[in-house]
């Protein structure tokens, strides 16, 4: 691994820095991970197995970049599994400098009808799984006396949105807890921040009814969806020391919808 990354700076000492990013197999995640690997960041990839690796060339792409790729298949929501993929990451990489928190799931319905389940599978992933990684990493990051933490929230955490009371629940914890976590590990030189994207075009928003599309169109003032460069590039910014001293916060990046 030394001497092949451009992180290292020349420097055969220095080891190259580590970003771990949950849920990156696509969409948003994958946009990530290529993003810090264009930065100089090796890249620990995750999702729930190496099948959802397959279709894609996520993990060569970031190797043809000069940097090193690994797949660590975990469900973020299970707390054990989160453990054992951080103990491989550390082992794997040596550091653990940046974790980004992207892996979520909708499971929308009107809150009337919604089942117990379906609520309570939404809060396992979307928001256990950040206590699980912010824990685990969070404390190799204490270790190292810094790091950069990152969580992917969202508008409907921000705003609420009809149909999504446990995803907006879910959102709006993340929020409340990237706060939290800024200020337990702010004195460690530990940024704790998250980014709340509006409506981005990726397979989880491709499952949304052309009315839903439509409506959340009208009430952008950009009339446009994101893409997931657009929040690649400001999660990056966030990781980069030109932040240093951005922490506790979230970006919205909605292209002006709650205006
Ligand atoms: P996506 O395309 O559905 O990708 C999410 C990835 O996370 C999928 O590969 C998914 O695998 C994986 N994942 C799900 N549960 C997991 C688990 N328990 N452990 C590990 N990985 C798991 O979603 P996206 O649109 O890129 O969204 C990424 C993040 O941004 C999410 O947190 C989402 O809530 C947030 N966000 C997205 C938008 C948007 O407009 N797209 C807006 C606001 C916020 P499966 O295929 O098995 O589910």
């Amino acid at each position: 691994m030394k001497g092949e990354s451009p992180a290292l700076n020349g420097d055969m000492d220095i080891m190259a820095k580590t970003a771990i990013i949950t849920g990156s197999s696509r969409g948003i995640g994958a946009a990530i991970a290529l993003r810090l690997a264009k930065d100089g960041y090796n890249i620990a990839l995750n999702d729930l197995n190496e099948g959802m690796f397959e279709n894609n060339s996520i993990a060569d792409d970031i190797k043809a970049l000069g940097v090193e790729a690994e797949i660590f298949c975990a469900d973020v929501s299970k707390y054990d599994q989160c453990e054992e993929m951080v103990k491989a990451v550390k082992e794997r990489f040596g550091t653990i400098d940046v974790l980004i928190n992207n892996a979520g799931i909708t499971r929308d319905g009107l809150m009337a009808r919604m089942p117990e389940e379906q609520y309570d599978m939404v809060i396992a992933v979307n928001q256990k799984s950040v206590f699980n990684m912010m824990k685990l990493a969070g404390n190799v990051m204490i270790r190292q006396k810094q790091g950069k933490i990152i969580n992917l929230a969202s508008v409907a955490g921000l705003y609420g949105n009809p149909g999504q009371i446990n995803y907006s629940a879910s959102k709006a914890a993340i929020i409340g807890m990237t706060m939290t976590a800024a200020k337990e590990l702010g004195s460690r030189n530990i940024n704790v921040n998250a980014v709340a994207p509006g409506f981005i075009s990726t397979p989880m928003t491709d499952k949304l009814t052309e009315e839903q599309k439509a409506k959340m169109l009208e009430a952008i003032a950009m009339k446009r969806y994101g893409t997931v460069d657009e929040i690649a590039g400001v999660v990056s910014f966030l990781c980069s020391e030109d932040a240093s001293y951005v922490t506790g916060q979230t970006i919205e990046i909605s292209g002006g919808l709650s205006m």
